[in-house]
């Protein structure tokens, strides 16, 4: 398909920092009651927010700030090391009401034009496959979008980010909860980006991670819990991002 992309400009940006490189893509959902109220938001100079795309559930794509410039899109942030993501990112708003307003499924147009766009977006810039993640996998303790209606593992068909399709589904049994066994979870965790510590039993930081690779990875159950199923989706991630 061609993409179509109508020019909406938003005045909330600033500049990158000198030298810094476009290495991370960020996808959202809008969370609001309807595309134009987000549109709205987006472009109003009075919330600071904004993103550099909007995607319309009917795949009509919105730029509203080049990406050349810093969009507002990810907040307090960490993937691999790297905090206040806006600086390195581009981040893709996606209309859907989201849990808050009644999350649906995504348009497959939308879907289709998101895929399109991101190809657009991986062509500019050099963005690695693990770096193409979720605000909630950036900020797992405050965001849930754009949630485990999504569907990363056609985007990564594609050509869009990671996805283990070696994987056999193994279930929500043999679930893990104490220190020991959670040390090889937690180091996968944060070899794929995540922030965790080390060490500890399972605690609500680490079950709030766990929910963020669940959304992307491992939709079909966001417990919150170390199952089998999610342990065989994040080691086949993690094998993924090795070397
Ligand atoms: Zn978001």
């Amino acid at each position: 398909m061609s993409l179509s992309v109508r020019d909406l400009p938003s005045p909330n940006w600033d500049a990158r920092p000198a030298g810094m490189p476009v290495d991370t893509l960020i996808l959202h959902y809008t969370g609001m009651q309807s595309a134009q109220a987000a549109l709205d938001r987006l472009r109003d100079p009075v919330a600071r927010v904004s993103s550099h795309y909007v995607v319309d559930e009917d795949g009509l794509v919105f730029a509203l700030v080049p990406e050349a410039v810093r969009a507002w899109h990810a907040g307090a942030s960490f993937w691999r090391g790297n905090t206040v993501l806006n600086d390195r990112s581009i981040g893709i708003e996606i209309v859907n009401p989201g849990h808050e307003w009644g999350y649906r499924d995504f348009p497959v147009l939308q879907l289709a034009a998101v895929c399109d766009l991101c190809l657009h977006i991986l062509a500019r810039h050099p963005i690695p496959a693990r770096n193409v993640v979720a605000h909630s996998d950036v900020a797992p303790d405050r965001k849930e979008d754009p949630g485990e209606r999504f569907d990363w593992e056609g985007l990564a068909r594609n050509g869009v980010g990671l996805w283990p399709f070696d994987v056999p589904d193994l279930g929500t049994g043999g679930v893990v909860r104490d220190a020991v066994q959670l040390a090889p979870v937690r180091r996968a965790l944060a070899q794929i980006g995540y922030r965790v510590d080390p060490s500890g039993a399972l605690d609500p930081a680490l079950a709030a991670v766990l929910r963020a690779f669940q959304r992307h990875w491992r939709p079909e159950a966001v417990t919150g819990q170390a199952d089998a199923g999610t342990l065989a989706r994040l080691l086949g991630v993690a094998r993924l991002v090795e070397g």
